[in-house]
């Protein structure tokens, strides 16, 4: 198995037919990819799945059953959710090809998320709030939703093009130090919205959008470990100043 396409974590969130999670299954052994995440599935494992896996029952098996999407994202500093509508939310949204492009480059410095939504709804914006990007494959207008099985088989097809079929990564991303982790950024915002809140920038009864805007400042960077930890200290003293401000009044 290519120890890079390891990396790359497929996940399924909600599916309701256990027929999706199998030929999910198939169409990520057909490019290689070998890592499933399912959310809380209606049913699995179930017959059905393992009927239409036909022969990537192996995914099936090795398939990490999870609570939350939080959970299924641990350890990934990459996450990039799907969507059958374009959002009107101006996320930084890939291409199918682009989408490939940037989970090869990103291999290297661990690992990635690729999260599918519900076969009736999609993601929510919470969710989608957890994916630093956003892919659609482009789509006749007046009938956009693929099966997620068929959407899952698009998007890895691109992954595999883009590591060149068992290839390496594109660039090894390290260089100015570990990045963050789904984990440290999503710490990092919840640590913001309070600070913002306790210095009186933030009015939780008009919050206007504010950390969706920040969230969107902030994905447009790569973030790395370090930065994470300047920007807490950064919150932890705003705390601080507050709260003797506080005691001064
Ligand atoms: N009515 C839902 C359709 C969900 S289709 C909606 O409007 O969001 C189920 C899942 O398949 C989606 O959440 C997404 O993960 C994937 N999918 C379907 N069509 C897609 C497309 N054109 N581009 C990207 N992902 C797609």
């Amino acid at each position: 198995m290519n120890e890079f396409l390891s990396r790359v974590r497929i996940v399924l969130v909600e599916t309701s037919h256990p027929g999706n999670i199998g030929g999910a299954a198939r169409a990520m052994k057909t490019m290689g990819l070998t890592k499933l995440h399912l959310v809380a599935p209606r049913e699995f494992p179930c017959a059905e799945a393992t009927a239409r896996a036909s022969g990537a029952d192996d995914v099936l098996a090795a398939a990490t059953v999870c609570d939350s999407l939080a959970e299924a994202l641990q350890g990934c500093h990459v996450v990039i959710g799907t969507s059958a509508r374009l959002r009107s939310l101006s996320w930084p949204e890939l291409n199918p090809r682009e989408c490939g492009e940037r989970i090869a480059e990103s291999v290297g410095a661990g690992e990635v998320a690729l999260v599918f939504g519900r076969e009736k709804s999609g993601l929510t914006n919470d969710e989608l709030a957890q994916c630093r990007f956003l892919v659609h494959i482009p789509s006749n207008p007046a009938y956009q939703s693929l099966n997620l099985a068929a959407a899952v088989q698009v998007l890895s097809y691109e992954i595999a093009t883009a590591f060149g079929y068992g290839g390496q990564p594109r660039e090894i991303g390290d260089a100015g130090g570990a990045p963050a982790t789904a984990e440290e950024i999503e710490g990092l915002f919840r640590h913001m919205e309070q600070a913002l809140i306790e210095i009186e920038y933030l009015d939780p009864g008009n919050p206007r959008h504010l950390m969706q805007r920040l969230r969107r400042l902030f994905n447009r960077v790569e973030l790395r470990h370090e930065e994470v930890n300047i920007l807490r200290g950064m919150c932890r003293a705003a705390q601080r100043h507050a709260a003797l401000a506080a005691n001064k009044r």
